[in-house]
């Protein structure tokens, strides 16, 4: 799936002029995806195709009202019309808003916040179990389940995990995959606003600069989620490149750093685990033995 169909009739010159309004209409999109994922489970007929195209009208007719309040040129306004898919008709634009109202938006998006904030707190935690394979192994690796074991601890519903502190995970582990589930194809947009320390109040308030960062944020997670391997699982990708709502090619993250650090007790498990095995003899001991100084028994 990828977002909005390109602007091909316009000028390089003229899309880099107006870059704010392409962003933001992405950003829409994203959020009407992010309200109504693409995978639901309707039964029976779906709507979800119609509510999206509401919501980013809703948002799209939003923004060309605020521009015409600022901007009283006709021209140009009708460009961004064109830009933003905006009906021509001037009665349409002014009671649009009626069919998917902007408090309804907001509204949406409170309902869905904690399952939001779990999908976030699982993708950036195995974006950190992905980097401490990388600092033992040096290679990205990860599955849903270890990042759930770092999130919730191991039979939460058993025993107590005394050593997580109150508010750190958010549901049970059943819940967390069920969210993930219903996130998957969006969830890179959802990790972005957690790594951006923002929450849902950006979507309403976002400005364009920030827009253009949480675009670039989510293809820098896209990309890291796709590279991630899992075993045990079809090619051994948690995320295959169609899984994840695609950005337009223009949008790049080289400048984008995550800043998500490895887990220092992940580390250690990994290096619990991970056997050296001496050539000559075939006798092993761990990396973590390795590194305490102990070495292979001389025969
Ligand atoms: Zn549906």
């Amino acid at each position: 799936m990828i977002l909005r169909k390109t602007h091909n009739q316009f000028s390089a010159a003229f899309l880099e002029e107006h870059r704010a309004f392409i962003l933001y209409d992405i950003f829409h999109q994203v959020q009407a995806l992010l309200l109504y994922p693409p995978n639901c489970s309707c039964s029976g007929s779906c709507l979800c195709d119609q509510r999206r195209e509401q919501i980013v009208l809703s948002l799209n007719v939003a923004l060309y009202n605020r521009t015409q309040e600022e901007r009283d040129d006709p021209k140009f306004l009708r460009l961004i019309a064109c830009l933003l898919d905006i009906p021509e008709d001037p009665y349409f634009k002014k009671h649009h808003g009626d069919a998917y109202p902007l408090w309804l938006i907001k509204e949406e998006f409170q309902r869905k916040e904690s399952a939001l904030k779990s999908t976030e707190q699982v993708i950036i935690t195995l974006l950190r179990v992905a980097k401490s394979y990388e600092a033992v192994i040096g290679e990205s690796r990860g599955s849903t389940t270890e990042a759930l074991d770092v999130l919730v601890g191991k039979n939460p519903l058993k025993t107590k995990v005394k050593s997580l502190k109150k508010g750190e995970y958010i549901c049970g582990e059943k819940t967390y995959r069920k969210h993930l589930n219903i996130y998957k194809s969006v969830s890179h947009f959802i990790a972005a606003l957690g790594i951006m320390k923002e929450d849902i109040s950006f979507f309403s308030d976002a400005s364009f600069e920030s827009v253009e960062n949480f675009l670039k944020v989510a293809h820098a997670v896209r990309k890291q989620l796709i590279s991630l391997r899992t075993d045990g699982i079809k090619e051994n990708a948690l995320f295959l490149e169609e899984d994840l709502v695609q950005l337009p090619s223009w949008i790049k993250s080289d400048d984008i750093d995550l800043e998500l650090g490895p887990l220092q007790e992940q580390i250690d498990n990994l290096k619990n685990r991970a056997l050296l095995i001496d050539p000559k003899t075939r006798q092993s001991i761990t990396l973590a033995d390795y590194e305490r100084g102990i070495r292979f028994p001389v025969l």
